[in-house]
């Protein structure tokens, strides 16, 4: 049992599948890539959802004093 088991989508009320991701996020200038996130899918629209505890675990390890690996990243602007 997934924690989005039973779950529906608040816009299109599509079900919500759990699927494990790699995501970019802003910490201060730069970006930095959060490996191996748990993140609820809409399986419909594509809407992503993030548990409380995800939240809080993602903001935790921007202060840890080592990442696991530093890549260059390419931005590019529209
Ligand atoms: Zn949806």
């Amino acid at each position: 049992m997934g924690f989005w088991d039973s779950e529906q989508c608040e816009y299109c009320n599509g079900p919500i599948v759990e699927k494990t991701m790699d995501l970019p996020r802003k910490a201060g200038k730069r970006y930095i890539l959060i490996m191996n996130v748990p993140v609820g899918v809409c399986k419909k629209c594509g809407t992503k959802y993030y548990t409380a505890n995800v939240l809080k675990t993602m903001e935790s390890v921007r202060s840890r004093r080592k990442s696991n690996a530093e890549i260059p990243m390419a931005v590019y602007s529209l």
